[in-house]
């Protein structure tokens, strides 16, 4: 891809987006883009002008009305703007309202039609775009409404991971699944990663832990919701933050740098990284090493004509093996995450062994 370094980028780090889920009204607007800039670490101020609404009859946006609410913010602060378009109208009206970065919302990337009618409307412009991460965790997605902005000549871009929609509960609104946003980061290095810890959290007081652990990730920025009176929000009320409590999350993040030129400290992180690749080497033989073994009862059960799945076995593998994890330090998530990994691989290698003897046979 053909992209090129968002000015901004390079001379702040992390960048801050922040302002309200929804501009509501003019006074509301505008008093929590000032207020947000008063904290003096905010670059780009944002608000939803059209909102996808999971439900009918919620607020679905004040419309084109707010982008002028949102160009009278930005000559008041002199801090840049962002909105989400969903459509070519959107991309239109925003362009001409002056906004200065568009970005494509989570439930517009997972619909490649929407997402080619937006690049399709931003072509021959220099537009700055944004990308959150589809709802679903779908890295081909994300990656897709990336290219096709690509191929329409948009150059300036940036992805926003946002967390992944879930079944079951879970302490998170949107589950972040770290390892996902770090792939996208390993195939598009030059494209700066923000974390929205608001739409991951779903409430305000995990907001501080996700962004800090964005930030230790080495993410380029963070885009946090905030709202001058949260409780009373029209949209996404439990997770929006005052601007006070916002500018007081942005004094006491911890910076860190990616390296140092301390030469005793990575002689001793070359040692423990050393230590960590022999782990990594006898985890794999230790799993080959299982997964000869499932492949040996495959050979039994084909021979007395039993089922692979025994789910009675699985629940007791899983009981006593998440209690082991436990002891370890290991949490339940992972455990059941790990676990099940395991015992797919194993069905599959069972899997193969039956059918292979069933193929000799005929
Ligand atoms: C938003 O940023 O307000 C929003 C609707 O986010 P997402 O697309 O991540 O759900
Ligand atoms: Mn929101």
């Amino acid at each position: 891809m053909n992209t090129q370094p968002i000015e901004l980028f390079k001379s702040k780090r992390p960048v801050i987006v922040s302002g309200p889920c929804s501009a509501e009204t003019e006074e509301q607007t505008l008093e929590t883009c000032r207020r947000v800039a008063a904290t003096g670490k905010v670059d780009i101020l944002r608000a939803g002008i059209w909102k996808p609404r999971t439900r009918p009859n919620s607020f679905e946006g004040v419309g084109t009305e707010g982008l002028k609410w949102m160009k009278k913010a930005k000559e008041e602060t002199g801090l840049l703007t962002s909105v989400e378009v969903a459509n070519f109208n959107h991309v239109f009206e925003a362009l001409k309202a002056e906004i200065d970065i568009l970005w494509i919302g989570a439930r517009t990337t997972v619909n490649p039609f929407s997402v080619q009618e937006i690049a399709n409307a931003l072509e021959g412009t220099n537009a700055i775009v944004f990308v959150k991460n589809p709802i679903n965790p779908d890295i081909e997605l994300w990656t897709g409404a990336l290219e096709r902005l690509n191929k329409a000549g948009i150059t300036k871009l940036g992805m926003i991971h946002r967390g992944f929609a879930q079944h079951g509960s879970s302490i998170y609104r949107n589950e972040p699944r770290w390892q996902l946003a770090v792939e996208m980061k390993l195939r598009f290095p030059g494209i700066p990663m923000l974390c929205d810890p608001s739409h991951i959290a779903g409430n305000r007081e995990l907001i501080r832990p996700i962004s800090q652990q964005a930030l230790d990730m080495n993410y380029e920025g963070l885009m946090i919701e905030s709202h001058i009176d949260p409780d009373n929000a029209w949209s996404d009320k439990k997770q929006q933050v005052t601007p006070d409590a916002l500018g007081d999350m942005l004094d006491h993040f911890t910076i860190r740098r990616p390296s140092v030129p301390d030469a005793e400290l990575n002689e001793k992180l070359n040692r423990l990284r050393r230590q960590i690749d022999m782990v990594d080497d006898e985890l794999i033989e230790l799993l080959g090493k299982r997964m000869k073994i499932a492949e040996d009862i495959g050979e039994v059960k084909k021979e007395k004509g039993v089922t692979i799945l025994q789910t009675n076995r699985w629940e007791e593998i899983i009981e006593k093996t998440s209690a082991k994890g436990n002891m370890q330090g290991l949490s339940e998530r992972f455990m059941i995450r790990y676990l099940n990994a395991i015992h797919q691989e194993s069905i599959d290698h069972q899997n193969e062994v039956m059918n292979q003897a069933d193929m000799e046979q005929k």
